[in-house]
């Protein structure tokens, strides 16, 4: 079988993809897994980005109108009147991509495993033999340990981080994501406890197991009431080039991931235009230059994570004390953007009281971030 474009990894992104290409380039999907889903992911998606890219309404578990940030010692509230970022079923939203996808003609081999590329084809396993298929354009998105990444020879540098993920029973307030910064329970990131609905959040982190089971303590969820665990991993860097010869890197194959929040699937799904635009243009050298907005927030957010790595806990309850400050609530709550935080911080910095403020703690968070 001969096509022009062969997908590998039915991810989000793979598939997003997979429904861009379907009207002008004849196209499959091979998919390692058996059914879609399964990957420790929050699935938290900024409620623009999701209607702009025309995900559907139907994968999206809760709408959540704003966060709660905790520190060790205090909090803050931001609060919007409408939703800005949803909670989404991947199960339900790749599944929803591929039926999509299939039905626009895009073959999909699922149980199939990308081996190597010989003699300009893909060598595949499927369930117990071996294939091979032929395609003009190869995409690896298949993921931050792609195979294809290997394959092509890439460089990559980045860190690499564990990521636990619980659907736990309790109580929480469905509008609300808790976001918690305690870097003596975990140096490494963040917390966070996303409500699927009153009854059930999804809670994770980043780092050690060991920093996780002490955080379900301090925010008193009982071990046995998860009822749902995955863990996985995330990276966190530059993996170049995207493009080498015929072959191609999307998603978190190429890192395209927000080192601030772990968040991939917009820019994946952003960078899948960018990557349908050089393929119609025949300008593949393009498609890098055509994901400027998400190299730039890319390269934001490492230096954001080297300010964070170079913070003391103390230093944390200061910008705390300026973060909540009611002028800096009120220029997140008007000009924070899900995916954009580079324009986040911006707005915060033009502000002259609170850039002095943040220079006193260190000089470093605002050389560095901007
Ligand atoms: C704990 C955790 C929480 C996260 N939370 C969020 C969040 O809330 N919001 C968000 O936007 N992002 C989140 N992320 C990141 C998000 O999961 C990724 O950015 C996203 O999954 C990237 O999609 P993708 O399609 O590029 O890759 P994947 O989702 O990794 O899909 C790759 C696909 O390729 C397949 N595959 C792999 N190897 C092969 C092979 N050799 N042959 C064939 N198929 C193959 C895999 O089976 C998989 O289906 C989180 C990540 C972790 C670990």
């Amino acid at each position: 079988m001969r096509y022009d474009v062969l997908i590998i990894g039915g991810g989000p992104v793979g598939n997003y993809l997979a429904n861009l290409l379907a009207r002008d380039f004849k196209v499959a999907v091979v998919e390692r897994k058996g059914s879609f889903g399964g990957k420790a992911c929050t699935g938290i998606i900024g409620a623009e980005n999701y209607e702009r890219l025309g995900l559907p309404e139907s994968a999206v578990l809760n709408k959540l109108r704003g966060a709660v940030f905790y520190s060790r010692i205090q909090s803050f509230e931001i609060e919007r009147k409408s939703p800005q970022a949803y909670l989404v079923d991947r199960k339900a939203l790749e599944r929803w991509l591929a039926e999509r996808a299939v039905k626009k003609g895009v073959d999909y081999y699922m149980s199939t495993t990308f081996l190597a590329f010989r003699d300009g084809r893909a060598l595949l396993q499927r369930l117990g033999e071996r294939i091979e298929i032929e395609a003009d354009f190869y995409v690896g998105a298949d993921g931050v340990d792609s195979t294809v990444a290997k394959a092509m020879g890439v460089q990559t540098k980045a860190e690499f981080l564990s990521g636990y993920e619980a659907e736990v029973v309790g109580e929480f307030n469905p509008d609300f994501v808790e976001v918690w910064v305690n870097r003596e329970i975990n140096p490494e990131f963040f917390f966070w406890v996303a409500p699927v609905s009153e009854g059930v959040a999804r809670v994770g982190t980043f780092g050690s197991l060991d920093s996780f089971h002490r955080f379900l303590k301090i925010r008193m969820l009982k071990p046995t009431s998860i009822v749902e665990f995955k863990a996985g991993s995330v990276g966190f860097g530059v993996r170049k080039p995207w493009v080498s010869g015929n072959v191609a890197l999307l998603g978190d194959a190429a890192l395209q991931i927000k080192p601030t929040t772990a968040g991939g699937i917009v820019y994946g799904m952003y960078c899948a235009h960018a990557l349908r635009k050089a393929l119609l243009d025949g300008k593949l050298q393009d498609y890098e230059k055509g994901c400027s907005f998400v190299k730039k927030q890319v390269n934001f957010g490492l230096r954001f994570r080297r300010v964070f790595l170079g913070l003391s806990q103390d230093d944390i309850e200061r910008v705390f004390e300026v973060l909540g400050s009611p002028e800096a609530r009120e220029v997140i709550e008007e000009q924070a953007d899900f995916d954009d935080h580079l324009r986040t911080a911006k707005a915060i910095l033009k502000r002259p009281k609170l850039l002095a403020r943040l220079i006193k703690i260190s000089p470093a968070i605002v050389r560095t971030l901007l």
